[in-house]
């Protein structure tokens, strides 16, 4: 129960456009129900523009289960109401990033880095917290919400904002998890905008060599360079793990990245990683056993899961503010909400590394705020 702060800086109606999945392949545009704040400590964003995301596509492709419902997790957007709690801390009119799993920012869990177990977390995707729409509720607001500083940003600096609330972090786990250090080695599984962020991520770490394993379109072997990997192997499966041990001199590499999620990901990481190393992995496991044997025995470890994002926020807004870090150049395909459903084949048939839903033109929203 709560009354919302009366602030909202345009007139709104009681229905929005929205994403709804409604099975594999099958993602419309419809009408529903506007979210409005719910409970004291919720707020509602507008959004400035969302994104589909790799992990949309299990769903997509009918390999994971989904609600006929609204979808999508990430969220760039201004705050149009607020809760009586959150308003502590948030105002209407801040543009905020909304990490992909909120989270209280207080309980024993979050004071760790670990938000993604938060007591009073969860994650958006679902029903009325799904993202691609025009507004999302955002539960435990004050704790999950990141305010951006006023002023102008162009597109290119919106979609450096956007990548942070799912992606950038989430590359940025696999090599937190991975404990890189400077002057590593470090290998990263996976040509996708997870991969290239953790190949960002691994940069920023300071590795001295980033190999990009499993890339075989130029264009993605380009931009795996052009965030920083000092080797593009297309090769994959054994071949590659003999490259791998080829170019670090039959050692391994000092940490891996894994960002896909597979078996065959799985077992290469396990076989090019160095004894000692850890792999940190941010792939949703499907059917990817770990060789507990191979593991106990060259002291290898295996840590990651889903990405505690908001721990890394902070760090990573300030980067992308001082333009020391460029994590929007991952989306390589921009369209509108409208459109969606053609971002998600361009995304399944490989056409789009990643894409940017805007919300920028013909609604009211400027990028200066
Ligand atoms: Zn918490």
């Amino acid at each position: 129960m709560s009354t919302a702060t009366p602030h909202l800086p345009h007139t709104v109606t009681a229905t929005m456009q929205a994403a709804v999945f409604h099975g594999a392949g099958d993602i419309r545009v419809e009408t529903v129900a506007r979210p409005t704040v719910t409970e004291p400590t919720d707020a509602v964003i507008r959004l400035v523009a969302t994104c589909v995301c790799g992990s949309d596509l299990w769903y997509y492709r009918g390999e994971s289960d989904h609600d006929v419902s609204g979808i999508g997790h990430e969220a760039l957007g201004v705050i149009t109401e607020v809760g009586d709690t959150a308003a502590g801390s948030l105002q209407p009119g801040q543009l905020v990033i909304v990490p992909f799993a909120y989270s209280d920012n207080t309980c024993p869990h979050c004071e760790v880095g670990m938000h993604t177990a938060c007591r009073n977390g969860g994650y958006f995707g679902r029903g009325a917290l799904g993202c691609q729409a025009e507004y999302v509720r955002v539960p435990q607001a004050a704790g999950t919400c990141v305010p951006v500083p006023p002023g102008h940003y162009c597109m290119s600096k919106i979609k450096d904002l956007l990548a942070l609330s799912d992606v950038m972090g989430t590359g940025y786990h696999a090599i937190d998890a991975a404990l890189v250090k400077p002057g590593n080695t470090v290998a990263v599984i996976g040509d996708g905008a997870v991969g290239l962020s953790a190949v960002l991520a691994a940069k920023m770490r300071g590795a001295a060599t980033i190999i990009m394993l499993g890339s075989r379109t130029a264009a993605r072997q380009q931009l795996a360079i052009d965030c920083g990997a000092t080797t593009v192997i297309s090769a994959r499966g054994q071949e590659a793990i003999d490259e791998v041990l080829q170019i670090t001199a039959g050692i391994g590499v000092d940490g891996v990245a894994e960002c896909v999620g597979t078996g065959a990901a799985m077992t290469t990481a396990i076989r090019i990683a160095r004894p000692g190393a850890v792999i940190g992995r941010v792939g949703l496991p499907h059917d990817a056993p770990i060789d507990e044997l191979y593991t106990f025995g060259h002291n290898i470890g295996v840590r990651g899961g889903p990405a505690p994002v908001r721990a890394y926020l902070d760090e990573l807004l300030a980067a992308v503010l001082d333009g020391d870090l460029q994590p929007g150049k991952v989306f390589d395909y921009t369209t509108t909400l409208d459109n969606i459903a053609a971002a998600y084949a361009a995304m399944d048939t490989r056409q789009a590394t990643k894409t940017l839903i805007d919300f920028t033109a013909g609604n009211g929203i400027t990028t200066t705020v």
